[in-house]
């Protein structure tokens, strides 16, 4: 389908990466021609300008080919909508896919700038708030390195998530405008855009034969323009593209106002209409239903779906080889209004009738659940719908008639079962946006076995018993290219030397690391390198928080969401009950440690805000204690990121992951700490089950209740102060915080806290966890006296993660839900 002469494969003026004087005559002009400054004069951030537009150019090629391979082949594509991708920086992630770090650092040398330097001048691409943004990210990844035909869809954040510092112990929140000095990387198409309706009415009409067809009017538009980044994979010969979309007016000028010497009412109606990509919502796991937000989420599935459409409709002119050639996986329920989206376009602009469109789009969709907290469920208001999505509602309503016929029919004078699982609610008036997404997908799936088995029991029991074989579990996975072999060269060095590079394309390969677990001088290195990581975690501390602290202890690190599912709260206690014991006595079996926190909280959520400036009071006077000087540390880190992660995580010796059994779905930062060499301390909760059967009860720490013993002691009546009573050391832990012994100056800071934990039921069993936590901490010290059966055990960690890689979870993607292959197997 290609004219002979369209041919680039040797574009005239293209560049040789593995040649440095070529990269640097590039970079030259790329600084000339596109960055506009005197090479003489620039500075770094210049310098990544330049480089990464000439990446840019570079990985178009690439992207090219691979979607004429693709188009080629009429491959079955397969299309990630996620409202969030948190992929970072970008630019040493290039170099490393394209392998031409070496060549681009020696070309930068000889202009007399330093790669490290210039890398450092790129702000994160923040498009998320945690791990699901993050999910997206890697999985991006996988799909290239495998050369899945994948393409990711999502939004253009002019504002992603808001940058934090700590002032006075809080959180204080900054705009995050990393579209402030412009993207290098993306490929802007302002002729490529579809009009997103809102509003308006249906008027429905019959033609002769009596068809019915309805058409949408009087609507208020927006217009969705395409930005594309692409993701390269690793070996660079294949990209995956990003497709975000940004919000532009229909009219730059309302000429009704505008011919009445309005001017200023006449620009009104485009800052509305673009307002919709303008910021993320920070919030994680607890969601508020704003109408800004049902539209943004319409907005990016719109989009997407009229652009899958129209690339399909290019090749193929029978809309029912569609779930053929298409899968759509929904990333939470926040894209679900992708099913009556397609159905909308499949009746209203292809013709279809009910019964074809119906089966083509419940054949294409599959819905990834990532939640078991019901205030995470999404729900919206029924007259909000109507009044923005009147279409949609409308087929909304049709849909769930039919399903609902269908429950009657399998279980006959069940009205319970019927109420249960209608998509609307109606004691709410709100639609379950769940059950929507399980209705119109094939597949529905948890994120790890114990998450999928909890969704199957208690929040879709009715569905799974309905449909046999819709829920399936893919435990969550993340790329070791990031996480480690980016994210810390020294240990990736290490390990390719040990087994070989191979373990960058297939992590199962880091098994043979087993053998040398017991080596006392692959040990040594390995502590070596570990050391290293601490001093280069040390540096960030003392640049973003003044602190000194040192590599020689131990690092205990929990960075994450905070969240009250997570615990921060349950590992300040325990800090403050190490404190105490430190202070009181001799207590030679407790060693110097440096416990490091990080992470945002919801700029509404009041309690995860208190526990951040708790955290903060803490860290204060134990770090100012000259009793404790040298034996423990706390420290808060501002303005957790991926860039953060990339330095802390390598640091870690003993990662947290200390959430109620049955709250956490997966967890993924889990698996980078163990990836780089940490032992875990943590419940048996998401992938933390799976990880402790892969690395072995002895080499991990695990405490507390699980998932199953939660609801039973929850079931019995769980009243905290019994066990706050019943634990001297917890008392007293409890009554310093209530005494206003960490915040001298106002007293009573935090009564709202102790009183929203300990009379309101402790909804998360903080107190009922805090002993075995304590013991689980003492074993940690134990253990840590013992360097070498420490290093021996971080070793077989790192030796046993292959199963947690993200692509073994895309190839499980591939096979069992979306049904399609890799281009290389293909070939
Ligand atoms: C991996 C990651 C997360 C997810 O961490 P969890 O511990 O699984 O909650 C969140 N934020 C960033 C920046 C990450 O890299």
């Amino acid at each position: 389908m290609h004219a002979p002469d369209s041919s680039f494969n040797d574009l005239d003026d293209g560049i040789d990466f593995s040649d440095v004087q070529q990269i640097k005559r590039g970079l030259i002009a790329s600084m000339v021609r596109v960055v506009g400054f005197d090479p003489d004069s620039a500075g770094p951030h210049d310098w990544f300008l330049a480089l990464a537009s000439l990446l840019r150019g570079h990985l178009s090629e690439q992207g090219m080919h691979t979607s004429r391979s693709q188009y080629g082949k009429d491959v079955k594509r397969v299309y990630y909508l996620s409202m969030e991708f948190l992929t970072g920086r970008r630019l040493m992630k290039h170099l490393l896919d394209l392998g031409i770090e070496p060549q681009v650092r020696a070309a930068l040398t000889a202009l007399g700038q330093n790669l490290d330097v210039v890398a450092e001048q790129e702000s994160d691409a923040a498009l998320g708030n945690g791990g699901l943004g993050r999910l997206a990210a890697c999985f991006l990844d996988s799909m290239a390195t495998h050369a899945y035909p994948g393409y990711g869809y999502g939004i253009r954040y002019e504002f992603g998530m808001f940058s934090q510092t700590i002032e006075n112990g809080q959180q204080v929140e900054h705009p995050e405008s990393w579209l402030q000095n412009g993207s290098p990387w993306e490929i802007v198409r302002h002729n490529l855009n579809y009009t997103v309706r809102f509003g308006g009415r249906i008027v429905c009409f019959r033609d002769e034969q009596g068809h019915e067809s309805c058409r949408w009017v009087d609507t208020d538009d927006v217009i969705a323009e395409a930005y594309d980044l692409k993701e390269t994979g690793f070996g660079g010969s294949i990209a995956v593209n990003l497709r975000l979309w940004s919000a532009r007016s229909t009219q730059d000028f309302d000429l009704r106002y505008f011919n009445e010497g309005n001017y200023i009412e006449a620009v009104k109606e485009k800052t509305v209409s673009e307002t919709l990509s303008k910021v993320l919502y920070p919030m994680d796991t607890t969601l508020m239903g704003q109408e800004l937000r049902l539209k943004q989420e319409y907005f990016f599935v719109s989009a997407s779906l009229q652009d899958i459409l129209a690339r399909f409709l290019k090749v193929h002119k029978n809309p029912r080889l569609f779930p053929e050639k298409t899968a759509i996986q929904l990333n939470d329920t926040h894209p679900a209004l992708a099913v009556p989206e397609l159905m909308r376009l499949l009746m209203d602009h292809c013709g279809l009738n009910w019964e074809d469109a119906w089966d083509i789009t419940r054949n294409s969709f599959a819905y990834t659940n990532h939640t078991l907290l019901p205030e995470a469920l999404e729900t919206w208001p029924l007259d909000l719908m109507e009044t923005l999505l009147p279409r949609h509602m409308e087929i909304i309503y049709r849909i769930n008639h039919y399903f609902l016929q269908d429950v009657r029919r399998t279980y006959p004078g069940d009205g319970d079962k019927v109420r249960r699982m209608s998509i609307i609610d109606d004691a709410t008036r709100r639609v379950r946006m769940a059950h929507l997404a399980v209705v119109g997908s094939a597949r529905v799936n948890g994120v790890a076995a114990l998450h999928t088995h909890l969704l199957r029991e208690r929040v879709f029991p009715d569905f799974d018993r309905m449909y046999e074989g819709k829920f399936v579990n893919v435990t969550n996975g993340i790329t070791q290219r990031r996480w480690l072999l980016q994210s810390n060269p020294p240990l990736a060095a290490l390990v390719s030397e040990a087994v070989g590079p191979q373990w960058i394309r297939d992590l199962d390969r880091l098994r043979d690391l087993e053998a040398l677990a017991d080596d006392t001088a692959f040990q040594d290195r390995f502590l070596a390198i570990k050391r290293q990581a601490k001093v280069r975690a040390a540096a960030l501390i003392e640049e973003r928080c003044g602190l000194c602290v040192a590599p020689e202890t131990l690092f205990d690190i929990q960075i994450k969401r905070i969240h009250e599912y997570k615990r921060q709260l349950l590992n300040i206690l325990q800090v403050i009950a190490r404190y105490n014991r430190l202070r009181s006595a001799n207590a030679p079996d407790l060693l110097p440690r440096t416990v490091i926190f990080g992470g945002k909280a919801a700029p509404g959520y009041f309690m995860a805000k208190k526990i951040i400036r708790l955290i903060n009071d803490v860290a204060e006077i134990i770090n100012h204690d000259p009793l404790v000087r040298g034996r423990l540390r706390v420290v808060f880190v501002p303005n957790y990121n991926v860039s953060t992660a990339e330095i802390l995580i390598p640091a870690c010796d003993l990662s947290e992951q200390i959430s109620t059994a049955g709250t956490e779905a997966s967890g993924t930062g889990n698996m980078k700490f163990a990836l780089n060499g940490a032992l875990t301390i943590g419940t048996l909760d998401g992938a933390n089950i799976e990880i402790r059967e892969e690395v072995g009860g002895d080499n991990i720490f695990i405490f507390g209740q699980t998932a199953e013993e939660v609801a039973h002691t929850k079931a019995n009546g769980y009243n905290p102060w019994d066990w706050v009573n019943a634990d001297e050391e917890l008392r007293r832990v409890i009554d310093m915080i209530r005494d206003g012994f960490f915040n001298m100056e106002q007293p009573d800071r935090y009564h709202p806290l102790i009183n929203a934990v300990l009379n309101q039921g402790d909804p998360f069993l903080v107190m009922a966890d805090f002993r075995s936590y304590v013991e689980a901490q003492a074993a940690v010290d134990a253990l840590y006296l013992d360097q070498r059966t420490w290093a021996r055990k971080a070793i077989l960690n790192v030796a046993r993660m292959g199963k947690f890689s993200s692509d073994r979870a895309i190839h499980t993607y591939a096979r069992d839900i979306w049904g399609v292959g890799s281009m290389v197997a293909d070939a």
